[in-house]
């Protein structure tokens, strides 16, 4: 039987020479594939208070949604720099090369609310732990960090597990 990570494919040398870039479309366009990612994603919160699920840019959208429509949460995105229409609040975090900021909405949480943050892939975990700074700085108590690629050998998990949080992933 197929697993989560027999869907994701690999191509090589994006968007950089060097970068082994895990490519979840394959998986999201398979409907066995896909409703086992996102049921596998949500499993271990069965039966907690989950009030809101949150999703980085972009691959965290199409899980997030997925998940919070499962969980019956609201769903707020976590968006690059720019993008969201409203009242925003930024967090910036250091690339490769160089910085990049993501932003949320102020009024998209209410203190005290339990959220879920989703992506696909844990690599340096810079982008989550910009993330969570957001959601901790709205008030939000952060339930759990869900990836469906854990990339170990890039720190990630330590990273974020250093920070207090509860990390699930499906595959590395
Ligand atoms: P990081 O902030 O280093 O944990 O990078 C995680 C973000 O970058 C996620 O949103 C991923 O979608 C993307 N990403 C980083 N490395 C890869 C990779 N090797 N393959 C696919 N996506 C990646």
């Amino acid at each position: 039987m197929k697993t989560v990570k027999d869907y994701i494919r690999t191509i090589v040398d994006f968007p950089h020479e060097g970068i082994l870039f895990r490519d979840v479309t394959t998986l999201f366009a398979d409907a066995r594939g896909f409703r086992m990612a996102v049921d596998q994603l949500l499993a271990p919160y069965a039966g907690l208070r989950i009030d809101k699920v949150a999703g980085l840019e972009a691959r965290g959208f199409i899980l997030g949604g997925a998940v919070a429509h499962q969980l019956s949460t609201g769903f707020v995105p976590i968006r690059k720099k720019g993008k969201l229409p409203g009242q925003t609040i930024s967090q910036s975090y250091t690339l490769e090369y160089g910085e990049a900021v993501v932003e949320m909405h102020e009024d998209a949480l209410q203190p005290g609310e339990r959220v879920l943050l989703v992506d696909d892939l844990l690599a340096t975990g810079g982008t989550a732990e910009a993330g969570i700074r957001l959601l901790e700085r709205l008030g939000a108590e952060i339930v759990g960090c869900a990836f469906v690629v854990d990339l170990p050998d890039l720190g990630g998990r330590k990273k974020l597990e250093g920070m207090g949080m509860a990390i699930h992933t499906l595959c590395e």
